[in-house]
């Protein structure tokens, strides 16, 4: 049985069976000339960056949507697990060269400037709070204002 093609761009006739045909159009899908239109009509749209962007808006949605589901599965598969992967753990601690193989991998984390960077963010809020308490907000403020201030003068001209 002949049909049109449901990709926008071709639009041309398509045979398959009348069988097919008619499956398809009971259960409302989309029939194609040929698997090229199919692909073309299936395509997502949008730059590598973009479905990305969407991906990830997508998986934050999600498990902010099952955050119970996905909790109990892990609890699970935690209960199920646990001795053997605290075997395996001291294995991999008991072997060799274990201990300064990690240490090297964590010096090479550390340097990584995202981590740098959050790691002097935290600093600064800890010492802050370790030294003021409850007023650290006011000294970070203060200390940002002074920063703000050097930035855009020198001291001779305060
Ligand atoms: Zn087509």
């Amino acid at each position: 049985m002949f049909f049109n093609c449901a990709s926008p761009s071709c639009g041309r006739l398509g045979y398959k069976w009348i069988s097919d045909v008619r499956r398809a159009r009971k259960n409302g899908c989309l029939l194609f000339c040929s698997q090229a239109c199919s692909g073309d009509a299936h395509r997502i749209e949008g730059t590598d960056e973009e479905r990305r962007a969407r991906k990830i808006a997508y998986d934050a949605e999600y498990r902010r949507k099952n955050r119970d589901h996905i909790n109990a599965g892990k609890h699970i598969h935690y209960l199920a697990n646990h001795d053997r992967m605290l075997e395996e753990q001291a294995e991999r601690r008991a072997r060799p060269g274990a201990r300064e193989q990690q240490a090297a991998y964590h010096h090479e984390w550390i340097r990584r400037p995202k981590v740098k960077a959050a790691k002097q963010k935290y600093d600064r809020r800890y010492r802050a709070e370790r030294n003021y308490g409850e007023f650290a907000g006011a000294f970070l403020a203060l200390q940002d204002l002074q920063t703000e201030i050097d930035s855009q003068m020198t001291r001779t001209e305060i």
